[in-house]
């Protein structure tokens, strides 16, 4: 993209939370004002194809808070494409903040019935008014290899080889397998699924992944706070928290849950000491929007 990429600087978080340990932040949400995070790198690849293949309009899926609509709109605008966003249930009578804000940066939305949505087929309307063959369509949450092949780029982008751990938050996994397949043998990587029971994650994520890196990543599933989207008490209290401890706004969908996972693990002893533990930032704050005025202690 040709808008300019910000600096994402790793950021020491230990002495402020009193940590055993070295514990770095990856600040990946300062690195673009729109497409933050890990979303332009889940994107890269698939604009580069549909630029290649001649597309003009890029198409894909997602729900009323989907970052990746979002981001791939925006995207799609720096690019001088056109965007659509196939999206998941009835239209609401008003739209979310992210749906608003897809739509601000040109996008047409569809809205599907939940059913119809599973099956990822695009409805026949779209066809009124786009040509099939000038559409690129970019699979929900930019899961696939491509996007993987993104996520790849994280780790290089800083001198990281002496961290022994990596955390993320998951989504689709995608960015969980850019991260495995950058890693050094002696590093670990650690995923916190922010979906409730999505077990078929194993899989997905090994899917995208060379065979010899299979099995080099470890899922903690506990920390979902009852499904995507869904937040507590508890973890809006420790994102203000980690707030006022290091400067850093934390996501309630991703990045809080991650972040939370991060210190309850550490709590419970399951880093050895001479551990150094890298959290990547993902990005995401704009999905605070929703969330009621006064409840975050920072703006999004
Ligand atoms: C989309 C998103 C994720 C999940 O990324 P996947 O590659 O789908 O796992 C994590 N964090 C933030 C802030 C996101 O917006």
């Amino acid at each position: 993209m040709n808008s300019p990429l910000l600096p994402c600087p790793i950021q020491p978080v230990s002495a402020a939370l009193s940590l055993p340990f070295p514990v770095d932040v990856l600040r990946l949400d300062l690195l673009h004002s729109v497409v933050s995070g890990n979303k332009w790198f889940k994107l890269k690849w698939y604009l580069a194809e549909a630029k290649t293949l001649g597309k003009t309009s890029l198409l894909t899926f997602g729900g009323a808070f989907s970052n990746h609509i979002v981001a791939t709109a925006a995207a799609a605008q720096q690019q001088g494409l056109t965007s659509i966003g196939i999206i998941r249930g009835e239209e609401p009578q008003t739209l979310s903040h992210t749906l608003l804000a897809a739509r601000q940066y040109g996008m047409q939305l569809y809205f599907v019935a939940r059913e119809s949505y599973r099956e990822k087929l695009i409805p026949s309307v779209v066809f009124d008014q786009h040509k099939a063959s000038e559409i690129y369509t970019i699979p929900e949450g930019g899961y696939g290899r491509l996007g993987a092949q993104g996520a790849e780029e994280i780790l290089p982008l800083h001198e990281t080889a002496a961290y022994t751990h990596i955390l993320g938050a998951v989504g689709t996994g995608t960015t969980l397998a850019g991260l495995v397949s950058a890693a050094l043998p002696h590093q670990k990587i650690i995923g916190i699924p922010v979906l409730k029971n999505a077990f078929s994650l194993q899989t997905e994520i090994e899917a995208l992944l060379p065979s010899q890196k299979k099995s080099v990543f470890d899922l903690q599933w506990n920390y979902h706070f009852d499904g995507y989207a869904k937040h507590t008490a508890e973890l809006i209290s420790f994102m203000n928290s980690f707030y006022t401890a290091t400067g850093i706004p934390t996501d309630f969908v991703y990045t809080g849950k991650a972040f939370f996972a991060a210190m309850d693990l550490i709590q419970k002893n399951h880093f050895s000491p001479d551990s150094r533990l890298l959290l990547v930032h993902t990005g995401g704050l704009q999905g605070n929007a929703s969330l009621g005025k006064g409840t975050l202690i920072f703006e999004g």
